[in-house]
C-alpha cells in the first residue's frame, strides 16, 4: 500500500477528476503528458538551474536552538521562507510554466484567493513573457490591495469575480470556465495540491524538492536521512505535500498536518477541514470539504488567508482518514502568540499561516531526542499590518 497516488489518480478513496465534458480534452492533454515532459533531462536541467538561480534553493535546513531548548526536542526549520517571493508557492509556479511552455502554450490562467499565488503565478509569467490572466474574487480584490498591485507591476490582467460570495471558490469556478473556452493556447496554473487528477500528482511533485533537500540536509547534521515528525500547515496542501513526499510510506517519520481553526471549530468561523468537512466534490476532485447538510460549500474562515480554504487536497484528506497523518486544529490566538513567539526567540517573522504550525508546540509534547523537521512555508512581511492590528503594535 502506498500514500502517494495511483495510477487512476486516487489516494484512497480521494481524488479522481470529476470536471464537466467540456474540460475533458485540457486535463486528457495533461495527464497523457506531465510524467513524459517532467522526467525529461532538459525539463529537469530548466527546473533546477532556475530553483537554483532564480529561487534561490536549496533553502536552508535550520537547527532553531531556542525553540528546542524552549520545548526540549531537537527542532529545525526548513527555511520556505527565504525563496525569491518569500514562500514555498513558487516551486511550483516554475515547474508548471516550464511544462506550459512545453505543450506550447502562450496564455497562463489562475485563480488567486489571498494574492500569493496569483503573485508567485504572475512572476513566472513575468519570467518566461507569457501572457497572464488571474482570478479573483471582487471582496478578496479589496481585501488584497498590495498583493494586487505586485501582480499589476508584474504584468498581470486580474479579472474581479463578482458571482457567489466573491471570493475565492468563486474565482476558480471562473478560472474552469476561461479554460474551457480557451482549450489550446491557454494553461491553468492551479496553485495547491488541489484540482481534478493529475494537478494534486504534478504540484506534489514540484513541491517535493522541499522534502529531497531535507533528506540530504539532515544526513549531513544528523547522520540519519529522516527526522522522528514532519511539521507543515495545510490549506490546501502543497508545502506540507512537498515535505512529506519522500517520506509518506515511511511510517517511521510521523505526520503532523496543521489546520485553522479560525475563532474556534464549532465557532461557525473556522477552517479546520477534518473536524467540520465531509466527503464531496471541490474544484474537480473528491475530497473532505466543509459544506452545508445539503452539500453546499461553506464559508470557510482564518486570520490567515492562506489557510482560508474549505476542503484539503486529495492526499491529505487520504492521510487524515487513514490516520497517517495526525491533525491538528490550531484558532487564530494560538497562532498569532506562535507567530509573535518565533519573532522573539529566532528572528524570524514567519507568515501567518506557518505560525499555526508552529503553535503546535504548545500543543503537544515532544521527547528530548525527537528530530522535528516543520516547514516554514513564508515570511510574515505579506501579514505585517495583520499582526500590527492584532498585538496593537505602536
Ligand atoms: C499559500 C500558503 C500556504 C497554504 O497553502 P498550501 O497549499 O497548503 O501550502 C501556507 N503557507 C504560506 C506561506 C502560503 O503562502
Amino acid at each position: 500500500m502506498s500514500y502517494n497516488v495511483n495510477s487512476k489518480g486516487y489516494y484512497g478513496d480521494f481524488g479522481g477528476a470529476y470536471i464537466p465534458e467540456m474540460l475533458l480534452h485540457n486535463i486528457d492533454e495533461l495527464k497523457e503528458n506531465y510524467i513524459k515532459i517532467m522526467s525529461d533531462d532538459s525539463f529537469q536541467q530548466e527546473f533546477n538551474q532556475l530553483l537554483k538561480d532564480y529561487v534561490g534553493r536549496p533553502s536552508p535546513l535550520y537547527f532553531s536552538k531556542n525553540l528546542s531548548e524552549k520545548y526540549s526536542a531537537k527542532i529545525y526549520l526548513k527555511r520556505e521562507d527565504l525563496n525569491h517571493t518569500g514562500a514555498h508557492k513558487i516551486n511550483n509556479t516554475i515547474g508548471q510554466i516550464i511544462l506550459a511552455k512545453r505543450l506550447k502554450k502562450s496564455r497562463i490562467i489562475a485563480e488567486t484567493g489571498a494574492g500569493q499565488h496569483g503573485v508567485a503565478t504572475a512572476t513566472v509569467c513575468a519570467l518566461m513573457g507569457l501572457k497572464c490572466i488571474v482570478y479573483m474574487g471582487a471582496t478578496d480584490v479589496k481585501r488584497q490591495a498590495p498583493n494586487v498591485a505586485r501582480m499589476k507591476m508584474l504584468g498581470a490582467d486580474i479579472i474581479p469575480v463578482t458571482s457567489g460570495s466573491s471570493t475565492l471558490k468563486d474565482a476558480t469556478n471562473e478560472a474552469m470556465r476561461d479554460w474551457i473556452n480557451n482549450p489550446i493556447d491557454t494553461h491553468y496554473i492551479v496553485g495547491s495540491v488541489v484540482g481534478p487528477h493529475p494537478f494534486p500528482d504534478m504540484v506534489a511533485r514540484f513541491q517535493s524538492v522541499i522534502s529531497k533537500e531535507i533528506k540530504e540536509q539532515l544526513l549531513l547534521v544528523e547522520g540519519r536521512n529522516y527526522p522522528d515528525y514532519l511539521i507543515a500547515c495545510v490549506g490546501g496542501g502543497s508545502n506540507a505535500a512537498g515535505t512529506f513526499y519522500d517520506y509518506l510510506d515511511y511510517e517511521r517519520v510521523k505526520i503532523i498536518c496543521v489546520e485553522a481553526s479560525g475563532k474556534g471549530v464549532n465557532s461557525g468561523k473556522s477552517a479546520a477541514t477534518t473536524k467540520l468537512g465531509k466527503t464531496g466534490i471541490i474544484h474537480g476532485s473528491k475530497t473532505l470539504l466543509m459544506q452545508t447538510d445539503d452539500g453546499q460549500i461553506t464559508e470557510p474562515y482564518s486570520i490567515s488567508a492562506g489557510l482560508d480554504y474549505p476542503g484539503i487536497g486529495p492526499m491529505h484528506a487520504n492521510l487524515f482518514s487513514s490516520g497517517r497523518g495526525e491533525f491538528i486544529s490550531i484558532d487564530d490566538d494560538e497562532a498569532m502568540s506562535a507567530g509573535l513567539q518565533l519573532s522573539q526567540l529566532e528572528g524570524i517573522i514567519p507568515a501567518i499561516e506557518t505560525s499555526h504550525a508552529l503553535a503546535v508546540f504548545n500543543h503537544k509534547k515532544f521527547n528530548s531526542t525527537d528530530i522535528i523537521v516543520l516547514n516554514l512555508s513564508g515570511r510574515g512581511d505579506k501579514d505585517l499590518e495583520n499582526y500590527i492590528n492584532y498585538f496593537n503594535i505602536q
